[in-house]
C-alpha cells in the first residue's frame, strides 16, 4: 500500500512595503519568525500563520499570502 504525505502547514504571512519599521509585530510573535529591518520580515517556514503580527500592526502591513 502507498501511503501519500501532504505538508498541511498554512500559508506564511509576509510582510508588505507599507511596514513602518515600529517593530511591535516582532514582539507578539510566538515563534519569532519576524526579522528587523528597514521592512520587518518573516521567515516564512518558522511562521505558524498565527495572525498575532496582523492583529497589533498599526499599518495593516503583515498579510496572509
Ligand atoms: Fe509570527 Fe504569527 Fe505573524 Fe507568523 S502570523 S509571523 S507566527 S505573529
Ligand atoms: Fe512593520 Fe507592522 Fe511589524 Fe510595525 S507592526 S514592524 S509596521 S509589519
Amino acid at each position: 500500500m502507498i501511503i501519500h504525505i501532504r505538508r498541511t502547514k498554512p500559508m506564511a504571512y509576509k510582510i508588505t512595503e507599507e511596514c513602518i519599521a515600529c517593530g511591535a509585530c516582532a514582539d507578539q510573535c510566538p515563534v519569532e519568525a519576524i526579522k528587523e529591518g528597514d521592512v520587518y520580515s518573516i521567515d516564512a517556514d518558522a511562521c505558524i500563520s498565527c495572525g498575532a503580527c496582523a492583529g497589533v500592526c498599526p499599518v495593516g502591513a503583515p498579510v496572509e499570502e
